[in-house]
């Protein structure tokens, strides 16, 4: 008697960030989905910091809840201190942040799939995927060599594709501290001939908090009231806490600086390439030989644990070494070491073998997400999983036009066009620098940018598909009274509102986008708008006070738009093309850009390349449907 493996729409490997999002998204539009990682009480773990946001990192979070994703969610269920980064600059840069509390965050996460519709978890390992004659996924084998099929995969293993971490001169192989690294995947795809690379990545000791002399260190409160992630929360029931700072001393940098060689990163036994922005202590040391100090935050893991993660001091020392360098900080020096911090190493994909949709363009139906893909972050990969989540799905359903956010539209976007036009020399993560719409693309407006894109198409719950209608509704009346009330420069000096004295008429909408307008004053003159709720109030006077700039930058959108409107088509014979030098003609031919936008924003291809490109381009018939 033969046996029919089993079948889904959808199954995702891996369930960290990357995969729970891609998980939950695929069964949101009703693909049956099996989610297949190696320990079920290890979904949603927080490999290094139990923080989730800060600058960037919070708008993505906030455009992945806009999305109706889990992560914001989940945060604000296990919140234990809420801070929104760079309050005193404009709210174009604010990085809402929440220090988590590790248990409670896997236990909401795991929470959140469990009553998931359509989806199914498994805890089982995968060996290797199937692929047919067509390069297309047909399904997985499990390391127990069962076979599971499905059309459409998404692969989110984060570290541990050939993981190794370093302590000192010690190797383990590990996808992260506990957990087991994957050669099996990471082999079939050098087979398959995916462009493999290797990156590292580093964490701090943890310590306990019961030897830690808090006494005379600097107490960092959160924010009070703390502001949720998610556009359904209102408040945060959680329990908050207070964080410490600290630093190191001269002679925590003459212990580092003693032992520098016992390092992985400085022995030469590491080739990875680490995160710039996130340096060890031995590379901060390094780099800024003039610093008597390093600033490190001592954040609580949880509310009833006794761990303390010195964030800001990631290392690859020894122990010992570790150990003797704690001693050197004001309030560590009886400290105990719970676990040495370690630096990890493991393979990644280029993704400029993703298409926009992160679907492989090697393998049909396979899609990657997540640090498979070179970035870095709990943030970046739960925004790379929704999309490939959703793209499963729309494709599992028959549908052949992708779910796309481009750099006009989100953080998301940007991110993964940078992704896959760029590749990932380091590991990436993102920055509000890295776009140049970053007026529109705030962390405040997310849900008015991407909540009614997620019910177009059909992945979003009923609660929040109302509570969103109920507030545009509530926003559309409040703009339409603001723009009614109106008065003179000499109404208004009478109840202290100071402006030019021109004689003109303004309306309270206009007064908003003055920052020297209180809403207090007038609300005075208007009691109408003292009714008028006070999140939308906020969201409103952000709105008007970036107009001008808006208004300007929306001629660059709509020529941005243009460009991304031209799809190039697949199978392009970029040989054929009269008028390109052979870098541009190379650099086209391996980045195979979906847009004549895409294609001007890889490196090394020059005006006059897009300029042969489109002549090229607009002499073919481009009506066929795009399958990315
Ligand atoms: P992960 O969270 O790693 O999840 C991968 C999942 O896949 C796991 O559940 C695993 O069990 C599962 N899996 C893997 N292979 C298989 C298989 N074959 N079969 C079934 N399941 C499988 N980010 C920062 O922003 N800042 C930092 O300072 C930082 N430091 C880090 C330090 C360390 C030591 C590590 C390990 C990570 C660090 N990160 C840091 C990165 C952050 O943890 C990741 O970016 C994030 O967790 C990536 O999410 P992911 O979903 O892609 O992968």
């Amino acid at each position: 008697m033969t046996i029919t493996p089993p079948k889904y729409d959808v199954i995702v490997i891996g369930g960290g960030h990357a995969g729970c999002e891609a998980a939950a998204a695929a069964a949101r539009l009703g693909a049956e989905t099996l989610l297949l990682t190696h320990k079920l009480e290890t979904i949603g773990e927080m490999s290094c910091n139990p923080a989730i946001g800060g600058l960037a990192k919070g708008t993505l979070v906030r455009e992945v809840d806009a999305l109706d994703g889990l992560m914001g969610r989940v945060a604000d269920q296990a919140g234990i201190q809420f801070r929104v980064l760079n309050r005193s600059k404009g709210p174009a840069v604010h990085g809402p942040r929440a220090q988590q509390d590790r248990a409670l965050y896997r236990a909401a996460m795991q929470r959140e799939l469990a009553q998931q519709a359509h989806l199914t978890l498994r805890a089982e390992a995968v060996e290797d995927i199937v692929v047919d004659r067509d390069a297309r996924i047909t399904g997985v084998v499990t390391a127990r060599g069962e076979t599971i099929l499905a059309a459409r995969v998404v692969l989110t293993t984060g570290t541990f594709l050939k993981g190794v971490i370093h302590i000192g001169e010690e190797r383990i192989s590990a996808g992260r501290v506990g957990d087991p690294a994957e050669a099996g995947l990471a082999n079939t795809l050098q087979d398959r001939g995916f462009r493999l690379g290797r990156l590292k990545t580093g964490t701090p000791p943890r310590l306990d908090c019961r030897t830690i002399d808090f006494a005379g260190l600097k107490r960092q409160p959160g924010d009070d009231p703390p502001l949720p992630f998610s556009y359904l929360n209102d408040s945060i029931a959680q329990r908050q806490i207070d964080c410490f700072i600290t630093g190191t001393s001269i002679a925590s940098h003459n212990v580092i600086r003693e032992n520098l060689q016992k390092s992985a990163l400085f022995s030469g036994n590491i080739t990875g390439v680490g995160p710039r922005y996130c340096p060890s202590i031995e590379d901060k040391i390094t780099r800024f030989p003039d610093r008597n100090s390093h600033q490190i935050f001592l954040e609580p893991e949880g509310l009833d644990d006794h761990t303390i993660y010195p964030n800001g001091i990631s290392t690859s020392l020894p122990e010992d070494v570790q150990m003797a360098m704690l001693h050197t900080i004001p309030g560590l020096e009886k400290v105990r070491m719970i676990r040495p911090g370690y630096a990890i190493e493991y393979d990644f994909v280029d993704p400029r073998e993703l298409w926009p949709s992160l679907q492989t363009k090697r393998i049909g139906g396979l899609y990657f997400a997540g640090q498979i893909n070179g970035t870095t972050g709990y943030e970046e990969a739960a925004a790379q999983g929704i999309i490939a989540g959703l793209n499963a799905a729309i494709a599992a359903g028959g549908c052949d036009k992708p779910f796309i956010l481009n750099r006009a539209d989100a953080f998301i976007g940007v991110m993964i066009d940078d992704l896959t036009t760029q590749g990932a020399a380091e590991p990436y993560r993102m920055f509000t620098s890295r776009s140049e719409y970053r007026i529109k693309l705030r962390p405040d407006n997310a849900d008015q940018r991407l909540t009614q894109k997620a019910i177009d198409l059909g992945g979003v719950a009923k609660a929040r598909r109302l509570a969103y209608e109920n507030k545009m509704r509530a926003q559309d009346l409040a703009l339409d009274q603001l723009r009614r009330l109106d008065a003179s420069p000499n109404k208004l000096s009478k109840y202290g509102i100071r402006v030019k004295h021109d004689g003109v008429v303004r309306n309270a909408l206009e007064l908003l986008a003055f920052p020297e307008v209180d809403q207090q004053q007038l609300a005075k003159m208007w009691p109408q708008v003292g009714k008028i709720d006070d999140n939308i109030l906020t969201q409103i006077r952000i709105e008007a006070g970036y107009s001008r700039y808006l208004q300007r930058q929306s001629a660059d959108i709509d020529a941005f738009k243009r460009d991304e409107g031209l799809l190039l088509p697949t199978g392009l014979d970029y040989g054929r093309i009269g008028g390109l030098s052979t870098e541009a003609r190379n650099k086209l031919q391996t980045g195979l850009p979906p847009t004549l936008g895409a294609a001007s924003r890889i490196a090394g291809v020059t005006p006059a390349a897009i300029t042969a490109l489109l002549r090229h381009v607009k002499r073919l018939d481009t009506s066929a449907p795009d399958p990315r």
